[in-house]
């Protein structure tokens, strides 16, 4: 099991910048939860509070049940995927998804297997010797998922993985998510601004605005019956 949940949520920056005033939401297991809104709207810092990088100033957190509220990200059976990549430059693909694993001192026959397994899952198995440098975009993004799957999260954090790409690489790495998905048996939470990766993804989509919730619901149900003009706007006119 690992649901997320957040009660009353409120995040505000060194005692003055109120980013997220009162945020309530359940993030079914299991769920490909894709979060949408415009730019500034507080879905980084949400993603960021889940993870445990960012503290919160009221409320609580629960993963799978248990109160994570305050827990180090280590803690919180989560793994988070940034837009730009974070590789270590200096070492190989293979080092680099086997660096955490590393750092957590699990036995070397089980790393391999997971490096192996997770090369396998993302297409990555030819490039296991080579540095980030020699990596297309589409590619360094496979390796950053990968470093995230050897760690088996209940819980994966999207943070606009696709943003740097171009929109052919986009499209694959949509299908190639998806598919993912139904494998891994974990819950997604995805941060996009973008409509169709929202619409294409998404069992569940979580409409932001301002720091605030403006509705959720399936693609179908928020296109067929918006709650409010901006989920209108937002979900109506894919770009
Ligand atoms: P989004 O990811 O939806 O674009 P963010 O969560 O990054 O939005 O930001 C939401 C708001 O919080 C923005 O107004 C941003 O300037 C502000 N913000 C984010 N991080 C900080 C911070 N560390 N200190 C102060 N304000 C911040
Ligand atoms: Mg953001």
């Amino acid at each position: 099991m690992a649901d997320v949940t957040l009660v009353d949520i409120e995040k505000t920056f060194r005692g003055k910048t109120t980013v997220i005033p009162n945020l309530n939401l359940c993030i079914e297991d299991g769920s490909f939860t894709v979060l949408v809104g415009p730019s500034g709207c507080g879905k980084s810092t949400l993603l960021r509070m889940i993870a445990g990088l960012e503290t919160v100033t009221r409320g609580a957190i629960s993963i799978g049940g248990r109160d994570v509220t305050t827990a180090e990200p280590s803690e919180r059976n989560i793994a988070m995927v940034f837009q730009s990549y974070a590789l270590y430059p200096h070492m190989t693909v293979a080092r680099n998804i086997d660096f955490g694993m590393r750092l957590a001192k699990v036995p070397v026959e089980e790393r391999k297997a997971k490096v192996a397994e997770a090369a396998r899952l993302l297409n990555l198995e030819e490039l296991l010797e080579r540095k980030p440098a020699e990596l297309s975009g589409g590619q360094r993004q496979r390796v950053a998922i990968g470093r995230a799957i050897v760690r088996n999260p209940g819980v994966f954090l999207f943070d606009e993985p696709l943003s740097n790409l171009d929109a052919a690489l986009r499209n694959r790495m949509r299908v190639e998510l998806a598919e993912l998905h139904q494998r891994l048996d974990a819950t997604m939470v995805y941060v996009t601004h973008d409509q169709v990766e929202a619409m294409t993804l998404a069992d569940c989509i979580v409409v932001m605005n301002a720091g605030q919730i403006e509705q959720v619901g399936t693609p179908m149900n928020l296109y067929q019956r918006p709650e409010t003009l901006f989920v209108a706007g937002f979900i109506g006119s894919p770009k």
